[in-house]
């Protein structure tokens, strides 16, 4: 099989463990099939010495992976990650305008990393390498890859959501950006709402022919694309594993110690203000209001992962949630129990399975998310003989294949998502767990081995295109 070259913003070695979908599932597809993950080191160069373009690759071999890495500037990452990537297109793919930055200068710097990464990845190219280009970060990389001459087939997967044209066309470049995908052979969506988004675009903005009729292979700018959904995946059996080795069975002993006599909720999220954390908390509040039954008995903790504590509207979330959960506890909370446990931190991958498993419920209410793997961890991590539930945002990706076991809510509803969390919370075991199977039987399924199979599978049967 040809070689995998994966590329992102950034990398993480595959045998250590951290936050974030992106780095859990390429781990997995890199070690797999081996090949190279290619992007940013972390690292910032000195002002006063060697350019960006100057400094060579560093390359290191992890297991069958070579990881290889650039480092950056602090003006480009600047520009470049927190500008354009993470104060623009971050905010408008969530449906978040009102939080979007338009400063002229960030997608200079995003433009500048894009044709940075594709001058240095090109040398390390092999003729019939596979490359699969990931999230938005590096939207124009394919066509930056193509004016060096590249002619491989080249793959990208967005993993966050893509919003109607109506939101998308608020973006100056828009078309610019929607042109640079044109450059790769197939663009994959989380979700078939967001393949939908697409389409409309192509369409209607791009005037793109739809070449069989079937919104899946369009013709514009000189090429074909070919666009499908496919939806994000975990990995089951690892994280059966995880659930049942000793770390975990430890958190989920203590767990059901603490709360053996109350109800356990669970929220964990990156702290983002897609997530939706201070409309659940809200809702958790109003939970408490209106079935007085909760009270001493019911405890919501919330974990939140520090992410992106440089973009301004990251710390704006943070304060309004640490006074809210500060006044949640203030007015309901007595001298042997509160009602909100909120801890700014990142869990140890190897402990959470077994807070998933202590929860009678989990509270995955994003606004907006592409997919949202937290929603399917929390099932995989469940004992099938008396599982939990999960009460999910029609705002997740996820909910396209978790709408028949999920109990689904609109998340800035908040009476009726405390209603629905009420609901989660007495539902009787049988029902539990004929949800639970349900969902496991999707979760299974459509895994991240499907999710990396069948991306690759379409990518590879896509026509050769003259660059
Ligand atoms: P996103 O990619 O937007 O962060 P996902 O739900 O798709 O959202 O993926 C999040 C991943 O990061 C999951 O694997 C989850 O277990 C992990 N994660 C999220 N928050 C935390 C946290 N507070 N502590 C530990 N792991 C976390």
């Amino acid at each position: 099989m040809a070689r995998l070259v994966c590329i992102s913003n950034r990398v993480a070695d595959p045998r250590k463990t951290e936050a974030g979908g992106l780095a859990v599932a390429l781990s997995g597809a890199l070690q797999a099939n081996g090949g190279m993950w290619f992007g940013w080191s972390g690292k910032i160069l000195p002002e006063d010495g060697a350019t960006p373009a100057e400094t060579p690759v560093h390359q290191q071999q992890a297991g069958n992976v070579t990881l290889a890495t650039l480092d950056l500037s602090q003006w480009d990452h600047d520009a470049y990650y927190l500008g354009y990537s993470n104060a623009v297109l971050w905010p408008v793919f969530h449906y978040r305008l009102d939080l979007a930055d338009f400063d002229a200068g960030y997608i200079g710097g995003y433009r500048r990393v894009n044709q940075l990464f594709a001058a240095k990845l090109m040398p390390l190219l092999k003729e019939d390498d596979i490359v699969w280009v990931h999230d938005y970060h590096l939207i124009p990389l394919a066509s930056e890859l193509r004016a060096l001459g590249c002619r491989n087939k080249i793959g990208f997967f967005l993993h966050i959501p893509l919003p109607p044209p109506q939101i998308f066309t608020a973006i100056p470049a828009h078309d610019w950006l929607a042109r640079a995908l044109f450059a790769y052979d197939l663009v994959g969506f989380q979700s078939e709402a967001d393949l939908e988004h697409f389409n409309r675009y192509a369409s209607t903005e791009a005037r793109a022919e739809d070449r069989d009729g079937d919104g899946r292979r369009w013709r514009a700018f000189g090429r074909t694309l070919r666009t499908a959904a496919f939806p994000i995946g975990i990995d089951v059996e690892e994280f059966d594993a995880l659930t049942h080795a000793h770390d975990a069975t430890e958190m989920y002993r203590r767990m059901r110690e603490e709360y053996s006599r109350r109800q356990l909720l669970v929220g964990v999220d990156r702290l983002d203000y897609s997530k939706g954390l201070p409309q659940r908390l809200r809702a958790f509040r109003e939970l408490l209001r209106r079935h007085p039954d909760n009270i001493r008995r019911a405890t919501l903790i919330q974990i939140a992962a520090p992410s992106r504590e440089d973009v301004d509207a990251y710390g704006d979330i943070l304060r309004e949630l640490e006074s809210l959960a500060g006044s949640m506890n203030g007015d309901f909370g007595e001298l042997d129990w509160v009602p909100v446990r909120y801890m700014h931190r990142t869990m140890a991958r190897k402990r959470l399975p077994g807070l998933y498993r202590a929860a009678r419920v989990a509270l995955v209410t994003p606004l907006r998310d592409g997919m949202n793997l937290v929603a399917k961890e929390f099932v995989a991590a469940q004992d099938p003989e008396d599982p939990g539930v999960l009460v999910l945002s029609r705002f997740a990706g996820a909910v396209e294949q978790m709408r028949e076991g999920a109990v689904l809510v609109n998340p800035y509803d908040s009476t009726a998502t405390a209603d629905a969390i009420q609901f989660a919370l007495q539902l009787p075991l049988a029902e539990r767990r004929r949800r639970h199977q349900n969902l496991m039987a999707t979760i299974r399924r459509f895994d991240v081995h499907w999710w990396c199979q069948a991306f690759l599978e379409e990518l590879s049967t896509a026509d050769a295109e003259p660059t």
